[in-house]
């Protein structure tokens, strides 16, 4: 596949790096991003799920973020699950859908009607909370490995109302938090600072690489959607990632602002579909040397070893 003429233009001008560049880039506006966040906790499977969720809700409330939950039936829908997704809603916080047992619509032995079944067992528990939205967050963003299923379960959503709330910067936050609780119960607090800023780096760049991306591939820098879940070192890290992205010039905005940017309503043609939106069409329009966005373990655990975390 080539790159259309338009992405080998951008991506001239993003290679050549010039002073027309720069120029033409100082009168844009400031790059934007949305928190989501995925899953939802269940306090029968996870003991702290309460404390988390309600330090990142408090850690939201003080940065003045809007932010919207994709709880997963199973885990955010649960009887005291449904209690913590129910407070995102009575926070001002948007809440999708992210389907009720959280399974696979890549996988073949998943069918189109089985799937649907799943999103509207997850719809009956979440439609009646405050702030209910009626969006689709894809189990581990998979949305199908053909094109017939692909645009079957397209077809799917739109004769059920729903649309697909895709997400631009995809960084595998869950590979840090799981290192996270992994020093907590090595009782070593003392490096957590360090990998607080690690990860805070690692959001960071991940950003920036698809803010990159996009600029190349569609010629402007959308409003991005960043994809976190509700985990522990969210709980301790969202308002000092807020913050470094503001500190570096980006608006924070909430979901249903980044969720108008025209991208999102975007259909790439991708087989097997999904991942990050701006991935995909990178994907489709040929680009090479993409890394697959969901293996970031493989790239970081060597950086964290180096740093002795
Ligand atoms: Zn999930």
């Amino acid at each position: 596949m080539r790159l259309p003429f338009f992405a080998l233009t951008a991506l001239a001008l993003v290679l050549a790096a010039g002073a027309p560049a720069r120029v033409a880039r100082a009168a844009e506006p400031a790059p934007a991003i949305a928190f989501t966040f995925d899953d939802g906790l269940d306090p029968a499977a996870e003991p702290a799920a309460a404390r988390w969720n309600a330090e990142i809700l408090a850690a939201l409330s003080r940065s003045g973020v809007k932010a919207m939950l994709f709880p997963a039936g199973r885990t955010g829908g649960t009887p005291g699950g449904l209690a913590l997704t129910r407070a995102w809603g009575d926070s001002g916080h948007a809440i999708g859908n992210h389907t009720y047992s959280h399974r696979n619509l890549g996988s073949a032995r998943m069918t189109v009607d089985e799937f649907g079944a799943d999103v509207m067992r997850a719809d009956s528990l979440f439609r009646v909370l405050p702030g209910f939205t009626p969006m689709l967050r894809f189990p581990y963003l998979k949305e199908g490995e053909s094109a017939e299923k692909r645009d079957a379960f397209r077809a799917w959503m739109r004769a059920h109302g729903y649309r697909p709330a895709p997400v631009s910067v995809d960084a595998s936050d869950w590979w840090y938090s799981t290192r996270w609780r992994e020093l907590e119960r090595a009782g070593r607090a003392a490096d957590l600072p360090r990998l607080r800023e690690a990860y805070v780096a690692h959001l960071w760049d991940r950003a920036c690489y698809y803010d990159s991306l996009a600029r190349a591939v569609l010629g402007r820098s959308p409003r991005h959607v960043l994809l976190l879940h509700t985990n522990a070192i969210n709980a301790a890290c969202v308002g000092d990632v807020i913050a470094h992205f503001r500190a570096h010039g980006w608006n924070v905005i909430a979901p249903a602002e980044a969720f108008a940017d025209p991208l999102y309503a975007s259909e790439p043609a991708a087989v097997p579909a999904g991942e990050s939106i701006v991935w995909s069409h990178a994907r489709v329009a040929g680009a090479k040397g993409l890394r697959y966005p969901a293996e970031d373990g493989e790239y970081e655990a060597p950086r964290l070893a180096r740093l002795g975390l």
